[in-house]
């Protein structure tokens, strides 16, 4: 489904350098303004399967037997969401960024603490928090990836290389060309027992939060609701960082169940 947003008009500018000078006025391409309304589109996404009910038996391994996890020494970046609140959920991220041609990281490490500092802020309604359990700058040439990501194909070829099992993986790419980049989705997550888990996003909504904080929400086995006050509205304004009490039993649930190896 196609959502027309002034965020979806920048992309396809920003394809054509003819127009780079159209670009300059359209105050949108810049990000959020703080004093944006609500109705102020982000960006929108979309997910691999639905929520599923929790079935009574044995959580799957959510290990791939990826050769690379734990080849990087997992050094946190931040403070641990680790509190003394035994009801409190502290889920470890992985916080994977591309490196564009001067490889210089497009998310620095500052920016995914203030990402993250935004996102725990909504996700402390469900007693949910997140740390950077591991941030990771990557040449994606040197996986074999390409920066501006362009299929399907190439986000799971993504989710296969930096899973592993004990963090919940977040990456953010290039700005999507090819097949992913004429589809109106800014980011792709896995939701739980969908395969190979992993949110991606691509840079030009890197960093807004609120988006991010959507993606962990698929990752807690969320769906998507039409209010657009909810941080899982489909298409993702900045005020929409509401949870209910039902979407906060159900992801504490999701993380108790499938993410038993991530929280801290
Ligand atoms: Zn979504």
């Amino acid at each position: 489904m196609k959502i027309i947003s002034n965020f979806n008009h920048c992309l396809k500018l920003a394809v054509s350098p003819l127009l780079l000078l159209i670009l300059f006025l359209l105050p949108a391409c810049n990000g959020p303004s703080s004093d944006a309304p609500i109705g102020t589109v982000l960006g929108r996404d979309q997910v691999n399967d639905a929520s599923k009910p929790l079935p009574n038996e044995a959580p799957p391994d959510t290990s791939n037997g990826n050769p690379n996890s734990g080849e990087n020494s997992s050094t946190r970046l931040g403070d641990s969401c680790h509190t003394s609140d035994p009801a409190h959920l502290c889920l470890s991220l992985k916080y994977v960024v591309y490196e564009n041609l001067q490889a210089k990281a497009i998310v620095s490490g500052q920016e995914a603490l203030q990402n993250l500092a935004l996102i725990n802020k909504t996700w402390l309604q469900c007693n949910i928090g997140f740390e950077i359990g591991e941030y990771l700058s990557v040449d994606p040439q040197k996986y074999g990836l390409s920066f501006n990501t362009s299929s399907m194909s190439e986000l799971s070829q993504i989710r296969s290389e930096f899973d592993d099992n004990s963090t919940l993986l977040v990456v953010t790419t290039g700005a999507w060309s090819g097949s992913l980049g004429a589809g109106a989705a800014n980011a792709w997550t896995t939701m739980p027992g969908g395969g190979t888990y992993g949110a991606i996003l691509e840079e030009p909504v890197g960093n807004y939060p609120n988006i991010i904080a959507h993606e962990l929400g698929h990752y807690l086995n969320l769906s998507h609701v039409s209010d657009t006050s909810d941080v899982m509205n489909p298409v993702i304004y900045q005020g929409s960082t509401q949870l209910t009490t039902n979407q906060c039993e159900m992801a504490r649930s999701a993380a108790s169940y499938y993410w038993k190896t991530m929280l801290r």
